[in-house]
């Protein structure tokens, strides 16, 4: 029978991209939800490492298996890297993130682009009972004049991609996937678990 690797997430767009990025290791991928676990971990780290970490070592405690947990966040030059580890609490966690982005786009009213610049950051915490690390991945940007674009999800529509000449927003899933924050850091991960189990 496979090792289980469980997933510190109930969001299944991720679980589904977990499991695309990581086909071929030798365990199968579930989330804490399948795994018959529910927690709801205190993010209070003062980094998206340390919040990555804290969560897999919380689910780690209760489950006693191998577990992954990935923390991300928007970074914003103009404003000294707000919201940064406070992403997904900007301005309030409940808010509709139409009014969220609107309130970036309005901190930013009538800077110029050069002085727009952003990045996208996810970390993954890998914890298994000997092993523990994490890596991180990150996606240089601009925040938009205005929100374009239906797809994805969260700050997608107000994240300009300069490479693409389009917000995430604008972009088809298939190169959001290939090129984002989350993909770099999940394929940090397949190279450290590709080192770690196939050595
Ligand atoms: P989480 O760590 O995945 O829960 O994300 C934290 C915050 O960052 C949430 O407010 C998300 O909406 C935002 N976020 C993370 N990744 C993305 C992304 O790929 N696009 C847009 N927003 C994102």
């Amino acid at each position: 029978m496979e090792r289980k690797l469980i997933v510190a997430s109930k969001n299944n767009g991720k679980i589904k991209e977990i499991k695309k990025i990581l086909d071929g290791l030798p365990f199968e991928i579930i989330s804490m939800k399948d795994a018959g676990f529910d927690l709801d971990i205190i993010e209070d780290g003062a980094t998206f490492e340390e919040n990555a970490m804290l969560k897999a070592q919380a689910l780690f405690n209760v489950v006693n298996n191998m577990v992954i947990a990935d923390d991300s966040g928007l970074e914003i030059d103009f404003l000294n890297g707000a919201p940064g580890v406070f992403t997904s609490r900007f301005a309030g966690e409940s808010t509709e993130q139409s009014v969220k982005n609107k309130k970036i786009l309005y901190l930013l009213k009538d800077v110029e682009p050069r002085y727009r610049k952003a990045r996208f950051v996810c970390s993954i915490a890998f914890v298994s009972e000997n092993i523990k690390f994490t890596v991180t991945g990150s996606l240089d940007g601009q925040i938009s004049e205005k929100p374009e674009g239906d797809n994805g999800f969260g700050y997608d529509p107000i994240f300009y991609v300069p490479e693409y000449r389009k917000t995430f927003a604008e972009l088809p899933e298939s190169i959001k996937n290939k090129i984002s924050h989350r993909a770099i850091a999940l394929q940090k991960l397949r190279n450290e678990l590709d080192k770690i189990f196939f050595r």
